[in-house]
């Protein structure tokens, strides 16, 4: 199968007067299995949509191998859609769901039921050829689905929130059979999710998506290692974002100050004294224990503790400091445990604290 690059140019989609993508540019590259993250109602969906031709585009264009498809049908777009619910029909068997696109074409009825039993041995369903979807698994319903999807010969396949009807053993083998697929056939995959798990376990690119915009888009682990705004930060989880004021800077560190008193030390280019920061702090490269120097760490007083197996995690608050996390490995805490009440130095390595987006000041 062939591979297209998908480019959305300053897209914006509005429903009305309310602007549910926001003027959005992104490149996915041929091949890639790229990731649509973030919360409900950010506009993954619309996006997604846009890109199969099933929404109309309120401004800026789509194009798919370099073409641009803006006003093409779906039917004419060389994309795939696979929905959250499957939609199957109940009373056909499996080859006649999977071969429905090609009937639609007014493909034969030999060669077609000969390329849907094709498309579910790649799938590994063609024992159940003859059942109906109500007879097979939520699992199995979702590997028809794909089938169906595949049948076209996509150049992009599109799935919308695919897993989130699965059970959670279920979901993280179904993740994994996405991902092999993907690779062996080497098409585009565009996957919405709002789970960080699923994107980090599934794609090459990461797009955070909040408000209708894209905070960021990058590998999972630049992502992940270097958050490119707070929001991206807290969404992905494993960073505390500590809020202040640039007091000062020198040799990559900026100093600032949280409001209730406390002055810390991020890495970070030179930046005017007064500006508003949001510093990201690995929750699991805080250390328990004082600071080799001024500024990387703050006394805490621990509010929870929750024991998780290989770690253990302490919800923490300091001056000016609502919501810390600290994850600390049970060898280490269970060595010298702390206790809820406790007052706690803690501290971290100068490059564990970066500046994240700078806010409007
Ligand atoms: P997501 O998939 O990230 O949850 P959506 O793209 O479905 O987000 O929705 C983005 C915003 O657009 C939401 O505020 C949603 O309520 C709104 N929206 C989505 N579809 C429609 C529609 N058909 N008509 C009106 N508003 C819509
Ligand atoms: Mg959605």
């Amino acid at each position: 199968m062939q591979a297209a690059e998908i480019d959305i140019v300053s897209v914006t989609k509005k429903y009305g007067s309310a602007t549910a993508v926001d003027g959005i540019s992104l490149k996915i590259p041929a091949g890639a299995y790229c990731c649509l993250l973030g919360p409900s109602g950010c506009g993954k969906s619309s996006t997604l949509r846009m890109i199969a031709g099933h929404e109309t585009i309120s401004d800026g264009d789509i194009r798919l191998g370099g073409k641009v498809v803006t006003d093409f049908p779906p039917a004419r777009r060389s994309t795939a859609m696979m929905f959250q619910s499957y939609a199957l029909f109940p009373h056909m068997d499996l080859i006649d769901n999977v071969a429905f696109s090609l009937k639609m074409k007014g493909v034969e009825k030999g060669e077609r039921r000969a390329r849907a039993l094709e498309m579910l041995k790649l799938m590994q369903m063609e024992a159940y050829a003859t059942r109906r979807p109500a007879q097979l698994s939520g699992g199995q319903q979702q590997r028809v689905a794909l089938a169906r999807a595949l049948i076209t010969d996509p150049e992009a396949l599109l799935l919308d929130e695919p897993l989130s009807a699965l059970d959670p053993f279920l979901k993280i083998r179904m993740r994994a059979e996405l991902k092999r697929l993907q690779k062996s056939l080497g098409i585009t995959f565009v996957h919405v999710t709002h789970s960080q798990d699923e994107a980090m376990a599934l794609a090459d690119l990461i797009v955070v998506m909040n408000d209708g915009r894209i905070e960021q888009a990058a590998a999972p682990r630049e992502v992940f290692e270097r958050p490119a705004t707070a929001f991206v930060a807290r969404f992905m989880g494993d960073h505390n974002v500590v809020s202040g004021r640039v007091t000062g800077h020198g040799d990559g560190l900026v100093t600032f100050e949280v409001p209730g008193g406390q002055t810390l030390v991020a890495s970070g280019r030179a930046m005017e004294a007064g500006r508003a920061v949001d510093v990201g702090i690995r929750t699991d490269r805080v250390r328990i224990g004082a600071a080799e120097s001024q500024g990387f760490g703050f006394t805490a007083i621990v509010s929870n503790i929750e024991y998780q197996g290989a770690s253990v995690k302490l919800s923490v608050t300091g001056a000016g400091i609502e919501d810390f996390t600290v994850i600390t490995d049970d060898a280490a805490f269970f060595a010298s445990p702390v206790i809820v009440g406790e007052a706690i130095p803690l501290s971290w390595a100068a490059g564990d604290a970066s500046i994240l987006g700078a806010l409007d000041s």
